[in-house]
């Protein structure tokens, strides 16, 4: 019997669930590790609290002395909640987050120890972090990196740390991590939008965007993952073969969660709400322990940073649980991959979603403005939506019938459909009166506050609207939301920006009034945008025709998805509205595309050694056991013996074919991950590893689990799918 495999499904069996009794999972804990403003109007002196919230609110500068004071404060509370350390909690490109912990400990100017932490220390830090990717930026500047405080995410404790939200950019001022384009994003939307919301309100001063993802991903026992060298090195399982029973039945959809995985997701969700993640939602999903979990949506920069905090948590209570969570993607092949949907929405200073049907005419031509720009910016940029997604990962499941495909679409359900086809048939110029009134009472006037469709269950939709926001939900489980919300407020900035622009012209050169001229561009953005617009089976093999006909892009993989972010069109449109300049985008292009190519390079070389170390020598040992076994009939049965050895003789023979197949296309491996690493240019490199190293793994793979269906159950050296994924 394999001694690890056996011992890890042991110890799963015998596992009971391990308690988690607090009974206080109650609104109270809300927050209660966070330096909310609550807490800052307590601590901090009336002046003090003024200038941090509108460094909050307007993004002010805040002077030094209301940063002593705010550090001051900070630290007494930090410390009467038991912390001893602060950091700086920064994005770095890797897209994970990282932290490096100072005491709050010092010596002062005669030699004794205070504990000090002084508005230098919470205003700005340098981390040695010269090992983080700046995909040339510091080379070219020579410029250090330091991180610098960012007062629109409040600090919170974890563990018993300070962490102090900040940004990470070089001393020239090029952005070193994924929240500084955000924040930048964050603000030309702000602009954009407040501009075109005073058409309509003129106490409208400032938009936010606002962000509720919801993040799917897998539980396995601990001791069970530990046996498995892919799961462990590469968060995914590079062979296996499928389980008797996978999802056919759905039977694990919404059904009654598993009590060991439910005290899992009680601590986890305590320790949600400690830092201020507003969690609500959590079921099971489609695949057997898959699970989703679900916050109530928050302003876009604090959902960004409260999912990148949640990914961190999930791992420290999973170990806990002697569970291992697994955010890839794609972990098990033949089994639905993870995904993490984001809804997104604009919403008011004045407390008005702008993407929700109102009551009034006057408000639903608000909402079909803001609705329709939308659908024009992603019309106008959908490869570089789909760019947003990109990862190695993600490209096991886009298109994979089970997440949206590559190819980007809008669904906007049929009542909006026949909204927007009224619209189209708008006069040129200034409307008559008659028409005025007709639109505004029939086809303006009549839309519903709740959309018949709004709970679109066409989960073929990578971008749907829901009734009163729109879903994203092409990105990756394992992301950082950062990528795909700067892309998408972004594009919609800039969509804005022109709307106000072309609105303008309307009323000033041609005399137009506000109405009429929003009218008018709004009929040319519905004329233009109709080949985004697909209400039906993106799954469809007829779908990708029809796209392709209709000029859509359907890049499958990651390299020439990345592509489009160096097109001369994109890097204007972040440089305009001053989001990215070239040099922060190139850098950015470059480290993902060395990520892609490390990703598939890592999983290739552990894939190898999996074979050479583990399943050869399995498959030659049960092959030696089978000759044996004929020997001996041999021996007893003289040259009658394979009348008796059908079988075993049968399946030596299929050993002695997959195992050399399997060598073989090891061998190939090996040389086309040397060859594509010769390459002297990224793009090359990452081109080769999408055309002819992955294509292997599934050779590979085919002749791994055809062996696994041979060999002897209690030779196998790695768990198995059935025993990974049924949660006692
Ligand atoms: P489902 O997609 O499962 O039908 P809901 O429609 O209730 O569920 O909402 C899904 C997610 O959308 C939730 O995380 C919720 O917080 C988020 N959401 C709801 N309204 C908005 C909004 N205005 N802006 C951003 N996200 C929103
Ligand atoms: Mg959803």
């Amino acid at each position: 019997m394999n001694k690890l495999r056996f011992q890890a499904i042991q110890d799963a069996v015998i596992r009971l669930p391990k308690p988690f009794h607090n009974d206080q999972i109650k609104s109270s804990l809300f927050g209660s590790h966070v330096f909310t403003k609550k807490l800052m109007r307590r601590f901090l002196t009336k002046q003090a609290f003024t200038e941090v919230d509108e460094a909050i609110e307007k993004g002010t500068k805040i002077n030094r002395n209301i940063a002593d004071h705010v550090a001051a404060s900070m630290k007494d509370w930090a410390m009467s909640m038991g912390a001893t350390h602060y950091t700086h909690w920064f994005q770095p490109l890797t897209g994970a987050t990282a932290e490096k912990h100072d005491a709050f400990f010092d010596f002062d100017s005669n030699g004794d120890s205070l504990e000090y932490f002084g508005g230098s220390q919470l205003v700005q830090q340098e981390p040695d972090a010269s090992s983080f990717p700046s995909g040339g930026i510091r080379n070219t500047f020579e410029a250090r990196g330091y991180t610098a405080w960012d007062p629109s995410s409040p600090a919170f404790i974890y563990g018993t740390t300070l962490c102090v939200p900040t940004i990470f950019v070089s001393y020239t001022g090029e952005a070193l991590d994924n929240k500084t384009p955000l924040l930048r994003a964050l603000n030309a939307v702000d602009d954009a939008a407040t501009q075109v919301a005073k058409y309509f309100d003129k106490n409208v001063t400032h938009v936010q965007a606002t962000l509720g993802w919801e993040q799917e991903y897998f539980l396995i026992d601990k001791a069970l993952a530990s046996s498995r060298p892919d799961i462990m090195l590469t968060g995914r399982t590079l062979v296996g073969h499928p389980p008797p029973k996978g999802q056919q039945l759905d039977d694990h959809y919404f059904g009654s969660i598993p009590s060991r995985a439910i005290n899992f997701m009680r601590e986890l969700e305590y320790e949600s709400m400690l830092l201020g993640i507003p969690v609500k939602t959590r079921h099971n999903e489609v695949a057997p322990n898959q699970f989703e979990l679900a916050p109530i949506f928050e302003e876009a920069n604090l959902a960004v940073d409260h999912n990148a905090l949640l990914m961190d948590i999930m791992g420290k209570v999973a170990s806990k649980h002697h569970f291992k969570v697994l955010l890839h993607e794609k972990p098990f092949s033949g089994i639905n991959g993870s995904g993490k949907h984001n809804n997104w929405s604009l919403s008011t200073n004045t407390g008005v979603n702008l993407l929700s049907p109102g009551k009034t005419p006057m408000s639903n031509l608000q909402f079909l403005t803001f609705f329709i720009t939308t659908i024009k910016a992603v019309q106008n940029y959908e490869s570089l939506v789909r760019s947003s997604v990109a990862s190695a990962g993600n490209d096991h499941r886009l298109g994979a019938n089970e997440a949206p495909p590559a190819i980007v679409s809008i669904f906007i359900g049929s009542q909006l459909s026949s909204v927007l086809e009224n619209l189209e048939h708008v006069s040129k110029g200034k409307l008559s009166p008659k028409e005025k009134t007709d639109l505004k009472l029939n086809v303006v006037g009549k839309i519903p506050e709740i959309l018949l469709d709004n709970t679109d269950r066409n989960r073929t939709s990578p971008f749907a609207f829901t009734g009163n926001k729109f879903e994203f939900r092409a990105v990756g489980s394992n992301q950082n939301c950062a990528i795909p919300m700067t892309v998408l407020n972004t594009i919609v900035a800039k969509q804005l920006i022109a709307f106000k622009n072309e609105v303008d012209v309307l009323i000033k050169s041609k005399k137009l009034k506000k109405d009429d001229a929003i009218f008018n561009v709004l009929r040319e953005y519905v004329k233009t945008t109709k080949n985004i617009l697909f209400d039906g089976d993106g799954y469809s093999q007829s779908w990708e025709k029809e796209a392709k006909r209709r000029g859509l892009s359907n890049l499958r993989k990651t390299p020439e998805a990345l592509s489009v972010r160096m097109n001369k069109d994109v890097i204007d449109l972040f440089d305009s509205v001053n989001v990215m300049n070239a040099v922060e985008q190139k850098a950015r292009y470059e480290i993902q595309l060395e990520q892609y190519v490390q990703t598939i390079e890592i999983e290739s070389l552990v894939l190898e050694n999996l074979v050479n170390n583990q399943i050869l020598p399995t498959a030659f040992k049960y092959q030696s056991m089978l000759i044996e076994n004929v020997k001996g009939l041999k021996e007893i049965y003289g040259d009658d013996f394979s009348k008796y050895a059908p079988v075993a003789m049968n399946s030596i023979e299929k050993i002695s074919g997959l195992t050399e197949k399997l060598a073989t296309a090891c061998a190939a491996l090996a040389k086309e991950r040397t060859k594509a690493n010769s390459m002297s240019k990224f793009d090359d490199s990452a081109q080769m590893y999408a055309k002819n190293v992955l294509p292997l793994f599934d050779k590979i793979r085919e002749c791994v689990d055809g062996i696994e269906l041979i060999v002897d159950d209690s030779a196998w050296p790695l768990a198995k799918y059935r025993e990974l994924l049924f949660l006692r």
